[in-house]
């Protein structure tokens, strides 16, 4: 076997031998570090009786590691132009099937259950396209696919919102949403220098561990995350101040009767408050048919 598809010098003459013009637009930025990918593949703990599915899989710098460490590996990739070339620089290995598709449309439930057997532990491993990071993660999260890990190198700051703790800056509706679903972990942050082209964000990679159950009971999910939303609407303003514009001013003092009720001043900001107290409030507001 010749060197690694992430090798700078084999990702120089791969993108040289077909001409290829990389897009700015589809956030391709590819990974040439060796080091980097054996940490991303390490921290999804794989091993051959388990199966990945990659969203963007480029050149095949990374779906190359993951045929060696993994089962079965499907890799979904938008650009045609790439597709050729994939089949082409990962014919030798056989576990690797190759989509042409935008994730964002796909049915990815369909897809799991064509390409992996049942019993598959499956885990999303992938250097994610920059422009469409939370689309992408929202939707492996709401789908409720049937995953193990998400292990994904993003935007630092996106990383860092996604791990956040209540209390600072960084933490927010996108905090929230992902630690319903899942325990985030910062695995490493990444120089831009491991890519070609390189962009012009700092990266990092992330652990999404996937619960088996939300960390709190809550009622309706959409309500949840409603009032998740609407309490971060103005960072500004009190929680009270948020949550009684989408009631109506009039209903103020009442609002504020029921978070008291819940053990949450209402002169707190959305950004302290935590995943319980969120679900006491928006378990309460349901109760009174709001
Ligand atoms: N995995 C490769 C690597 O690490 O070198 C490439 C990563 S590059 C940051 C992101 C890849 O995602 C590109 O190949 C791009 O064409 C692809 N991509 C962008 N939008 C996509 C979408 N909606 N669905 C599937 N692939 C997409």
């Amino acid at each position: 076997a010749g060197p690694e598809v992430s090798s700078p010098k084999r990702t120089k003459d791969i993108i040289a031998k077909y001409g290829f013009q990389f897009k700015k637009s589809l956030g391709q930025n590819f990974l040439i570090d060796s080091n980097i990918l054996g940490k991303i593949v390490d921290a999804a703990q794989l091993d051959k009786s388990k199966g990945a599915l990659e969203i963007g899989p480029g050149i095949g710098a990374l779906t190359e590691r993951l045929a060696q460490t993994a089962g079965i590996v499907t890799a979904v990739e938008i650009d045609q132009r790439l597709i050729p070339i994939l089949r082409e620089v990962l014919a030798p290995y056989e576990n690797i099937g190759i989509v042409h598709g935008d994730v964002l449309k796909l049915d990815l439930k369909a897809l799991i259950a064509e390409r992996y057997n049942a019993t598959d532990r499956i885990s999303v491993v992938a250097n994610l396209p920059y422009y469409v990071t939370t689309p992408i993660l929202m939707k492996l999260l709401e789908e409720r696919l049937p995953l193990e890990h998400i292990v994904v190198m993003i935007q630092k700051e996106v990383a860092e919102r996604m791990a956040a703790k209540p209390g600072g800056k960084e933490y927010g509706s996108l905090s929230i949403a992902v630690q319903y679903y899942c325990e985030p972990q910062i695995v490493c942050t990444v120089p831009h220098t491991v890519f070609i082209p390189q962009p012009n964000v700092d990266s990092a990679v992330i652990k999404l561990t996937l619960r088996d159950r939300p960390p709190v009971e809550v009622e309706d999910e959409a309500h949840f995350f409603r009032i998740v939303q609407a309490s971060f609407a103005q960072r500004r303003k009190t929680l009270a101040n948020n949550l009684s514009s989408l009631f109506g001013k009039e209903h103020r003092e009442e609002t504020a009767e029921l978070l008291r009720a819940c053990n949450v001043d209402p002169g707190r900001r959305g950004e302290t408050l935590s995943l319980a107290e969120y679900a006491c409030i928006s378990n309460a507001l349901l109760a009174k048919g709001w």
